[in-house]
């Protein structure tokens, strides 16, 4: 009998996941990946990094290359273009980027793991010269080549979400003036105000000029690449670089024509095998919505922590074993300079506009019992539901363990525990790393006394 054939579009995080682990499940599988890009299976997540000069070289960031894969047995196509999905013919019409020529390949499973492209305004002046995006490896040597080329002395960031803050961070580093916009009143949306306050100070002390409250209009530029940016506000903010760091918006043109229903933000609605409603057709990464545990619906939420898992998940499915991914509950984290912020679940806002009455508790508290050296701030808010008493979210801003301590609350959060519960949990304690009463532990008693 034929092996079954598997196509993938696309070969980043997702796609290149569902390959791997479909092939090592099933290795009879028959699997090609097509990828519009030249490079496949890299930590998009390192880019800042990599811009800023922590991490030198670019290579560092991909994980495996097409040969590793094709000794696998897996045929990587780069630089081919998927155009078209034929769903009742089981084809897809692909284009090879190098020689232009078009074809048609046959699948028996068809994999849209098509990633996200920046949400960007249909603002006059957002392709001129200077003006970048930042998604892709090749984005990212754009940026690092022209850095080197045009040496910029100014920055205008747009957008202060976790990639305009990490940026930022980025372009301070190579000794350029920074100033970054965003619509919103606060840097960092997905946290409450009071805590994204704290990341803004920090930003602010750092040397970087930030305006909120201010939409892009429109930008202006010269053809050295002089760029002028005006804000809804009246302000006009130059910079000889301008990052438009507008948010992101899924890859969903080959799944909407093949007739896959589409959920919040228009991504590919899948299950947690990464089924679509269409037959043979499946989804994993940034396209895709993916379930949340706590509002128990389908998100919005791209990141590449989930890629991985939901490509491994359809790879596994693909290759014969059935376990699906309950889903996320909303972890992220990012950094400015030593700060950290983590969040997990819901914001108070988030949680309020979702229609729970809602609890919650700032506390300060230190990262390690105060008496010992180097003992610094540690803040954290959390978010309960005032009716069950349950966790619905955290958020924790600090210098040290932050992320680990947030992920403490994903796991709570994601076996529906009680703020009492966690008031309780037997967390680990010795002087150096923690204290006595660990921070999540003073912020679940004092939100559990507020019942
Ligand atoms: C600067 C930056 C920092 C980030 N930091 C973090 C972080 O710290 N933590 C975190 O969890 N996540 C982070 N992310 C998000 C993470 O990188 C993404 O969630 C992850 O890359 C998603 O992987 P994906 O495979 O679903 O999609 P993508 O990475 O978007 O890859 C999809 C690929 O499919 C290709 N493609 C699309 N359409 C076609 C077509 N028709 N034919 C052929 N190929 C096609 C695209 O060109 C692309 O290469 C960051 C992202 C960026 C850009």
């Amino acid at each position: 009998m034929a092996s079954e054939r598997v196509l993938i579009v696309g070969g980043v995080a997702a796609g290149t996941s569902a390959a791997a682990k479909a092939k090592r499940t099933n290795p009879e599988l028959d699997i090609t990946l097509y990828q519009r890009e030249p490079f496949i299976s890299y930590s998009a997540c390192g880019l800042p990094y990599f811009i800023g000069g922590w991490v030198p070289d670019h290579n560092a960031l991909i994980a495996r290359t097409p040969d590793q894969f094709a000794r696998d047995g897996i045929t990587v196509r780069t630089e081919h273009e998927v155009l078209d999905v034929d769903a009742a013919a089981g084809r897809i019409t692909v284009r090879d980027l190098s020689s232009g020529k078009t074809f048609h390949d046959h699948y028996d499973h068809l994999v849209l793991a098509t990633g996200a492209g920046v949400r960007c305004p249909p603002l006059p002046g957002i392709d001129l010269k200077g003006v970048f995006r930042l998604r892709s490896m090749g984005d990212g040597l754009a940026i690092k080549q022209y850095l080197a080329e045009r040496k910029p002395a100014s920055a205008v960031v747009i957008g202060a979400g976790y990639i305009g803050i990490e940026m930022a961070e980025a372009f301070l580093e190579l000794g350029i003036k920074t100033t970054v916009i965003d619509m919103l009143d606060q840097v960092l949306g997905t946290v409450d105000v009071e805590m994204a306050a704290l990341i803004e100070t920090a930003m602010r002390e750092a040397g970087i000029q930030i305006h909120l409250g201010a939409k892009l209009a429109h930008l202006d530029g010269d053809a050295a690449g002089q760029v002028t940016c005006a804000c809804s506000t009246g302000a006009e903010l130059a910079g000889e670089i301008v990052l438009l760091a507008t948010g992101v918006t899924p890859h969903n043109e080959l799944a909407r024509a093949a007739g896959v229903a589409l959920g919040p933000r228009e991504a590919m609605l899948i299950d947690g095998l990464g089924r679509t409603n269409v037959a043979r057709i499946y989804g994993a990464g940034d396209c895709c919505t993916v379930n949340h545990r706590v509002l128990d619906q389908p998100v919005y939420i791209p990141l590449g922590t989930t890629a991985n898992k939901q490509g491994r998940t359809l790879g596994a499915f693909l290759g014969g074993v059935e376990r699906p991914f309950a889903g996320v509950v909303g972890s992220s984290v990012t950094k400015f300079g030593a700060l950290q912020i983590a969040s997990t679940g819901m914001s108070e806002t988030m949680a309020r506009r979702a229609g729970y009455a809602v609890r919650s508790q700032r506390i300060e508290s230190t990262d390690h019992a105060g008496y010992y050296p180097n003992a610094r701030p540690m803040h954290v808010k959390l978010v309960s539901d005032a009716a069950s008493g349950k966790l619905l979210g955290g958020q924790i801003v600090g210098y040290e363990e932050v992320a680990k301590r947030v992920d403490i609350l994903a796991v709570a959060l994601a076996t529906g525990m009680t703020v009492e519960e966690l008031a309780w949990s037997d967390l680990t304690y010795a002087p150096p790393v923690s204290s006595v009463w660990d921070p999540v532990l003073v912020a679940a008693q004092a939100l559990a006394k507020s019942r």
